[in-house]
């Protein structure tokens, strides 16, 4: 040490009672240091949840998962440290508290909300195509959230889900001029009334559809006014069955042919009768011989069992869900309205009764209302653990 400091050294006494006051203030520093460390976590953890939470409430769907990551956001902690005096210790004290009763009203929130839900896996078959059906499967996970109920759209119509086998399952309608992209939208329900929504992009592809020139009777290209009363109080029949939807699904098979599936007059075909009434073929028809059997194409209620002035004999069977298949112009039927029938059960026979050209089975298939093509239930995928024969 330099000569000229020795006239500044204090009392050995003096010397002593500062280093005591150092090594107090040292002390205190320590004890801060330790109680800012927890307390700076505690900032870290506050600032990530409530982070999280805003993040979850600015979502518009109000699914967690679906909102931008949480983690982006840096907390922000106090850059120094307070002089270490007693005022400065208890207002730190007193911030600490405020931190934890934050970071508790945080944890208590975040114990209210529902646990988290990832998008549900969607798969269907077959590939979506105007005119055509296809079936929808909605995939839970193992440990996911289980959903109550699954609502849903398709171009504009509704789709119907149920369970089937442990699975979530519904039949897409897409109408005939409806193509390109289109979205599934899905709502789902849980027990606690929270709710989920999904939006599945689908493309729609187009098809053509041949024109056919028919020869039938004149009444049934131009009816008689009585014929036409008639034929209004069997569409009002109908469409009163058709609209309606079963809140169960009724099937417990995949789809099959009601007949060996030789296809003699494709559906969609825009028709001409006798040169004057224009209509479209709203069925697919099939080959056969007067009296061959006619089977249902999967399980279902016989909703109608009658002679109809255009459909000859025809049988309406409805599998559930709003999902109906036709069987028509039989020459017999051999079920009854009301009855339940098997999948593959014999519905009647192949008949030429109502508008037709000649022996056939002209069957049918409407979604939610809605006519389309009877063999896109052929190639669904449908979830059921046994297939009968
Ligand atoms: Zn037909």
């Amino acid at each position: 040490m330099p000569a000229g400091d020795a006239g500044r050294r204090l009392p050995a006494s003096r010397s002593k009672s500062i280093l005591r006051g150092v090594r107090k203030v040292d002390t205190r520093a320590q004890e801060l240091v330790s109680l800012l460390i927890p307390m700076i976590r505690r900032t870290a953890l506050c600032v990530l949840v409530v982070a999280a939470l805003g993040a979850c409430a600015s979502s518009s769907s109000g699914d967690p998962e679906l909102a931008p990551p949480a983690t982006t956001q840096k907390p922000t902690a106090p850059e120094k440290a307070p002089a270490p005096d007693d005022s400065s210790l208890d207002a730190a004290l007193r911030d600490a508290e405020d931190l934890r009763a934050m970071a508790a009203a945080a944890r208590a929130s975040e114990a209210d909300r529902p646990r988290s839900i990832l998008p549900f896996g969607v798969t269907w078959a077959p590939a979506a195509q105007e005119g055509s059906a296809f079936g929808i499967r909605v995939l839970e996970r193992p440990s996911g959230r289980k959903p109550e109920s699954i609502s849903g759209e398709f171009a504009s119509l509704p789709v119907r889900f149920g369970r089937l086998d442990g699975h979530w399952f519904g039949l897409a309608a897409v109408p005939i001029d409806t193509e390109g992209r289109q979205d599934l939208q899905l709502r789902f329900e849980f027990d606690d009334g929270s709710t989920h929504e999904q939006t599945v992009p689908i493309s729609v592809s187009s098809r053509v559809f041949q024109k056919s020139q028919l020869t039938v009777a004149p009444k049934y290209s131009s009816p008689s006014a009585e014929a036409m009363e008639r034929i209004r109080d069997e569409r009002a029949l109908v469409r009163s069955v058709l609209d309606t939807a079963s809140a169960e699904w009724l099937i417990d098979t995949a789809f099959r042919a009601p007949r060996p599936l030789e296809v003699t007059s494709p559906y969609g075909v825009e028709r001409v009768f006798n040169g004057e009434l224009r209509s479209r073929h709203t069925g697919l028809d099939l080959k056969g011989a007067p009296g061959e059997p006619v089977r249902a194409a999967a399980r279902g209620r016989v909703m109608i069992a009658r002679d109809l002035y255009f459909s000859g004999n025809g049988v309406y069977l409805d599998h559930g869900r709003g999902v109906y298949t036709g069987y028509f112009h039989l020459s017999r039927i051999l079920v009854e309205e009301g009855e339940m029938l098997e999948a593959g059960q014999i519905v009647g026979e192949v008949g030429a009764t109502g508008r037709v050209t000649g022996p056939h089975l002209h069957w049918s298939l409407w979604v939610g209302g809605t006519s389309l093509d009877a063999g896109s239930l052929l190639e669904m995928s449908v979830p059921v653990a046994i297939e009968t024969p």
